[in-house]
């Protein structure tokens, strides 16, 4: 018999975690981190704690007690059983947003991770150059190792040793099969490249999963085709999102493009945005209103080095060297001449620093981008504010004081605070905008990622499941729009959480 578990997903927006077993062969649909859940228990400086391998997770209910998934170094450090083979054959990622990926970091490395080449290049982005604990995507660090001492007897601490894991890339309805299941991969539109659906069958079910999807970014006639191809297989079972159920209009990348068109011509500073990241849809917006109002969009290192893995191929996304990329000031912040340093006793000024020695504050994966001549500082920023459109997101919020924009405006981008520490920080953007007089401008400049209620029933009927499991949905009354389903001779079954091992 194949069986469903679900390890996250239910009754809450992300945090997918659903095993599917089969005769011969399992795998998981997602290994996300469930926010809200996370949230109600952690705070920036309150986090799980290392030293207890995934036991800090599993006490929170953020990690399923499963036995053959985790990784051995946490596992044998908290003196856990670990088994020779993993009890699960795969996972397959439907995109890199953490609601779905992050939790991989817990995982063996032997267990093969199935995602697209897009949701592999932003995982490479997030491990190259990101900060954060907890997210080895792509390789392991084994932690808790020791070796001999070179001199007397004992042990000490060795680094970390880095291996790869078993990192499979899919192609588009290429089909692979994980045991007795023959699965294809289906790209969809989303909120970030490289979004999949995935379209699973052995002898017994024909399975579909959604991942996350829309039918209003700049690619709708990706999740268009995937839900062709989906009616063709004629699915016994559907698990679908439902983020956004409870409601009927959607807003366009177009649209945003259009709104902020008239707002960016009209002002006369400096235009600060904030939008995700991750989402190179929205940089290409952005992009365009920059073209369309003889601006440049400047963005931060992070989002370059992104940008940069995805140059050469075939997508709509601007070249590295058509957008600027801020240098922010660190460590010592010597940029320009209104930094000094000391040398035997004499102050001199930072323009006369070898521009070498002002490198050794970035980082060596930033040092590349600051070589190139499109890069610029807060000066030219204050110098030139008609120029440029400031991608500046909560962390950056700091540049303001360097920047002193006058006369600007903000662009709120992003998605509108879903629980209660997004609200917080939303009050303190509110804090820094004041401290500058900059307008917050923030009604209808995010297109969701999610497609809304009246797309995913239609998109339901036409897939035409014989039953659904609505995931990635919170709120009772949300999901009662499912059951409008059932007069299609649809069955709903709403997933509970799973408790099995
Ligand atoms: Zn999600």
């Amino acid at each position: 018999m194949t069986s469903i578990d679900f390890f996250g997903g239910v009754d809450e927006i992300g945090g997918n975690k659903i095993r599917v077993k089969g005769e011969n062969g399992s795998f998981f649909f997602d290994f996300g981190m469930g926010f809200s859940k996370a949230n109600d228990y952690l705070s920036e400086f309150l986090q799980p704690r290392k030293a207890n391998g995934i036991m800090d997770f599993v006490a929170l209910s953020l990690l399923p007690y499963i036995k053959g998934i985790y990784r051995e170094d946490y596992l044998r450090h908290v003196g856990l059983n670990y088994q020779q083979k993993p009890s699960v054959d795969g996972v397959l990622i439907s995109h890199s947003h953490v609601d779905h990926v992050a939790y991989v970091h817990h995982l063996r490395e032997d267990i093969p991770i199935y995602l697209s080449r897009e949701s592999y290049l932003i995982l490479k982005a997030l491990e190259d150059t990101g900060t954060a604990s907890f997210s080895e995507y792509l390789h392991l660090k084994k932690s808790f190792q020791l070796e001999p001492k070179l001199r007397g007897e004992g042990y000490k601490r060795s680094s970390a040793i880095k291996v790869d894991r078993d990192i499979r890339i899919v192609e588009p309805y290429k089909g692979f099969d994980i045991g007795d299941f023959h699965i294809k991969a289906a790209p969809v539109d989303h909120s970030l490249p490289g979004a999949s659906a995935f379209i699973s069958e052995n002898g017994e079910e024909t399975m579909v999963y959604t991942g996350d999807l829309r039918f209003h970014g700049r690619n709708p006639e990706l999740t268009h085709k995937f839900v062709k191809e989906a009616k063709k297989a004629n699915p016994t079972i559907m698990i679908s999102e439902g983020t956004r159920i409870d409601q009927d209009t959607n807003i366009s990348e177009e649209d945003i493009e259009e709104r902020a068109v008239k707002e960016v011509a009209a002002c006369k500073g400096l235009v600060v945005v904030n939008y995700p990241v991750r989402d190179l849809d929205r940089l290409l917006t952005f992009y365009k209103v920059a073209q369309d109002t003889d601006r440049k969009l400047v963005v931060n290192l992070k989002q370059a080095y992104l940008l940069s893995l995805f140059q050469g191929d075939d997508n709509e996304y601007p070249e590295l060297g058509d957008v600027m990329i801020y240098k922010p000031r660190k460590g010592w912040g010597l940029v320009g001449n209104e930094n000094y340093a000391c040398v035997e006793d004499e102050w001199i000024c930072a323009d006369d620093i070898a521009s070498a020695e002002s490198l050794r504050d970035y980082k060596k994966w930033e040092r590349e981008f600051l070589k190139a001549d499109n890069t610029l500082t807060y000066k030219d920023l204050q110098e030139e504010p008609l120029e440029y459109i400031f991608r500046c997101d909560f962390f950056e919020l700091k540049e303001l004081i360097d920047i002193k924009p006058e006369n600007g405006i903000y662009i709120k981008s992003s998605t509108e605070p879903f629980d209660e520490q997004m609200e917080i920080n939303e009050a303190k953007v509110q804090k820094w905008l004041d401290l500058f007089n900059l307008p917050l401008l923030n009604k209808r400049f995010h297109a969701s990622g999610h497609a809304n209620g009246k797309e995913i029933l239609n998109m339901i009927r036409d897939i035409n499941p014989e039953k659904v499991y609505p995931v990635h949905t919170k709120d009772k009354e949300n999901k009662e729009k499912f059951l409008e389903l059932e007069e299609d001779g649809i069955e709903i079954i709403y997933p509970t959480l799973s408790h099995k091992s």
